[in-house]
């Protein structure tokens, strides 16, 4: 597993020592062996933070320790374990397996993982304060030494020997009436002991007040949704390891089988993890937890570091029957975790872009097989990893075919914009427009999606035909209408948007390609009476302003929400009668074999956001490609039909789910100098392919579709392997020993299961 060859001290005859097995977050990663001291043995255990001696830094370097052996034997003088951190190790033995499985799957160091499920707040103790405690022992402070004291001393003595508790120094000064001087001066004569402890800062609030005006109600449960949770209440009563995939469309009361499910383990005095993407975090799906758990606690990336170290505290107590988190809510430490769900399973935020690159729904489920608890997936359109699963017999699959209370599906018409008739000036075809005045005039409330923020794609000259690009990643920019910026969406270049065409000085640049600013002008100018608001990450970027945004739809406010894919996902608003989406191609033709799968998933998504009131809801769906058959099948609301068709489409070229993939991604600031290293790191993965007889496919090294990103040269090769025992084996072997020399200024990463390409 490890590269467990110690640093070079002193060579020994081995003797039985205690031994703890460290790693470190930075390099070297270790693990090395230390001597764990006489006085730290009954203390230390895996999952402990030590500070040890590492190479020639001084103080010590901060580790953790991954394992102990109170019998060790070691031929070399090991070195000793400076100072153990922490009284309670901040990871039970669980967790440190799973961080151990973690690091080795997806081949990152294991202090690094340490790092990433122990939030920096917990490890700094964020929110928290030291305080000295003082404390009176009666056989020190015996009533003939207490006659010889000052007045003040006497009394600070006195009033600590009754309270017969330790006392803070401002605690003792209030109820004497004097200042912290007489009690230091008691301390340094060594007739009063001292402690430090370690609490939390008060003030803190424990919920955030959710008033949206909503009571929950419990619904009376379908047929379907109750055979759903007989199999789910089995399954946790079991006490066995099992993946399910609630399969249910859009408006089928997935939610309401998640809750009736938690209330059921709740009983037995267990706790569970609910998982959503970042951003279906909205108050809406917190309140409908919280309305009904009397213990929830919601984790978010807008927390300061204190609020998250005290969640994270009362998770850890025991305490908190829920936790709602993103990706990394899936290493919450609830001590009597029964049960992981992650909803919209699907959804692409469950994968870390950045090292430890976890997918949650992997680590979910090694966790719960060390733990013995169920999984519980759920989605509209399941990854087709998932939908695999159920019927390789990894998973079992639980169905709701219809949507609550009898309603319909909505209604899906496709517009097809190569015909000249439906298309107008602008991005709003003929139907669209007629079906947005419809629904105003009938007073409900429209959803329009367009995957691109920003004004206009691309910027550029209509006389030279120069497009002004990132000098950092060749991508074009995008021209944002405030402040009249270009922006580069990969980096955080940003330029004011040039007047006149930088190439030839052309004046009269044009700006090609939509994005949501220009399409708000649009849509204001088209339709003036109604109250348009847009929804993006550019007019999301204060913390609040979703719920703003959200509850103004709500109460009728908002006319027409426009918006990226953030208004696709979870919404529930019963007056929306009408869904359109401006341009359903947009993530069709990427070069990336998810790109159906990613196409059908948005479109199903946003259609889902209507028809969930009394008076139904309709869909229009403007593509250039009506015949491809994700949009057909979406159309149709046809899951089924489009992951049976998706997973011969794949198997035709081995692709996940049928096989494993890994990527590889090597960058340096020179090109040639990058190339030749990815050349060589891709030959001896072939070497060690060949050599250990494992069947891998391998494409490339070739620049991938962002060639250049921030300024580095960029460089991928795919592996394809059946199993991906094989393939992790044979990249941690060809990766073992490689090393890049410091000039070059070359790294790679490593990516087991990419998402993106
Ligand atoms: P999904 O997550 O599958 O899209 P939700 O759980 O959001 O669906 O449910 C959609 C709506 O239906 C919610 O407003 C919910 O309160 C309601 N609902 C859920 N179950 C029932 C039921 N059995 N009877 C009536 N309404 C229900
Ligand atoms: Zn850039």
């Amino acid at each position: 597993l490890f590269d467990k060859s110690p640093p070079p001290w002193e060579l020994v005859a081995a003797e039985e020592t205690a031994i703890a097995r460290v790693v470190f977050s930075q390099s070297p990663h270790g693990p090395y062996d230390y001597a764990i001291p006489d006085a730290m043995r009954s203390h230390i255990q895996p999952g402990s933070r030590v500070r040890v001696p590492l190479g020639r830094r001084r103080g010590g370097t901060m580790g953790w320790c991954i394992h102990v052996d109170m019998a060790g034997k070691s031929r070399h003088k090991l070195r000793e374990i400076s100072e153990l951190l922490d009284e309670e190790p901040l990871c039970d033995p669980a967790l440190v397996r799973l961080v151990l499985w973690i690091a080795h799957y997806y081949q990152a160091p294991a202090g690094q993982v340490f790092d990433t499920l122990i939030p920096s707040s917990v490890r700094s103790s964020a929110g928290t304060k030291q305080k000295t405690y003082f404390r009176a022992d009666p056989k020190d402070l015996t009533e003939e030494i207490v006659a010889g004291l000052s007045p003040k001393q006497q009394a600070v003595a006195r009033i600590l020997l009754a309270a017969n508790a330790p006392m803070t120094a401002a605690q003792i000064s209030i109820q004497v009436g004097c200042t912290e001087d007489p009690i230091r001066r008691l301390h340094k004569k060594g007739l009063l002991s001292s402690e430090r402890r370690r609490e939390q800062n008060s003030g803190m609030t424990t919920r955030w007040q959710i008033n949206d005006g909503e009571a929950e109600k419990t619904h009376h449960l379908t047929d379907s949704q109750s055979d759903a949770l007989k199999q789910i209440n089995q399954a946790v009563e079991s006490e066995k390891t099992k993946v399910m995939l609630l399969h249910g469309v859009t408006g089928s009361g997935k939610t309401e089988v998640y809750i009736r499910a938690i209330e059921h383990l709740v009983k037995f005095g267990r706790g569970a993890i609910v998982l959503v993407p970042e951003i279906s975090l909205t108050p809406q799906t917190r309140g409908r937890f919280e309305r009904r758990f009397d213990s929830v606690a919601v984790l978010h990336s807008q927390m300061t570091p204190a609020e998250r170290h005290f969640q994270w505290q009362r998770i850890r107590s025991g305490e908190v029957q829920v936790v709602i988190g993103p990706r990394s809510a899936v290493f919450a430490p609830l001590p009597k975790l029964g049960l992981i769900i992650i909803d919209e399973e699907h959804d692409g935020s469950f994968k870390q872009d950045t090292q430890p690159r976890y997918h949650a729904r992997k680590v979910a489920i090694a966790r719960a097989n060390s733990l013995g608890i169920p999984v519980l997936l759920g989605s509209a359109t399941p990854s087709l990893e998932s939908w695999h699963a159920t019927r390789t017999g990894h998973a079992e699959r639980l169905s709701l075919p219809d949507r609550v209370r009898d309603r319909a599906m909505p209604d899906v018409q496709l517009v097809d914009m190569r015909i000249k008739d439906d298309r107008t000036v602008g991005a709003i075809s003929r139907p669209l427009h007629q079906a947005v005045q419809e629904t105003i005039h009938e007073k409900g409330q429209c959803i329009l999606l367009l995957n691109r923020r920003g004004f206009a794609t691309t910027i550029q000259c209509p006389s030279c035909g120069h497009v002004v690009a990132c000098p950092d990643c060749d991508m074009p920019l995008t021209h944002h209408r405030d402040g009249g910026k270009a922006m580069c969406h990969y980096c955080d270049f940003c330029i004011a948007t040039p007047p006149w065409c930088p190439a030839c000085r052309f004046d009269g640049i044009r700006y090609g390609g939509l994005g949501t600013q220009k399409l708000e002008v649009e849509v204001k100018a088209r339709f003036p009476n109604a109250n348009v608001a847009r929804m993006d990450s550019d007019t999301m970027r204060r913390p609040g302003s979703h719920q703003k945004v959200l509850s103004a739809f709500r109460s009728g406010k908002i006319d027409i929400l426009l918006g990226t894919q953030m208004i696709a996902k979870g919404l529930d608003f019963p007056n929306v009668l009408l869904v359109g989406v401006i341009n359903a191609d947009s993530a069709l033709h990427f070069p990336d074999f998810r790109a159906a799968e990613r196409t059908f998933q948005l479109v199903t998504q946003v259609a889902g956001r209507t028809g969930r009131g009394d008076r139904g809801g309709r869909v229009i769906v403007q593509t250039y490609s009506p015949e491809h058959p994700a949009i057909q099948a979406a159309s149709r609301h046809d899951y089924i039909g489009f992951a049976e068709d998706e997973l011969i489409n794949r198997k035709k070229y081995n692709y996940p789910p049928w096989g494993s993939v890994a990527r590889i991604i090597i960058r340096g600031t020179e090109e040639e100098t990058t190339e030749r290293i990815a050349e060589e790191l891709v030959g001896r993965i072939e070497a060690t392919r060949d050599l250990l007889k494992h069947e891998i496919r391998i494409l490339g090294p070739a620049p991938p579709p962002i060639a250049r990103l921030r300024g580095k040269f960029r460089f991928h090769a795919l592996l394809q392997c059946p199993e991906s025992g094989p393939l992790g084996e044979t990249i941690r072997r060809a990766c073992q020993d490689f090393r890049i020399p410091e000039k070059d200024d070359v790294q790679y990463v490593v990516d087991i299961d990419p998402m993106d390409m």
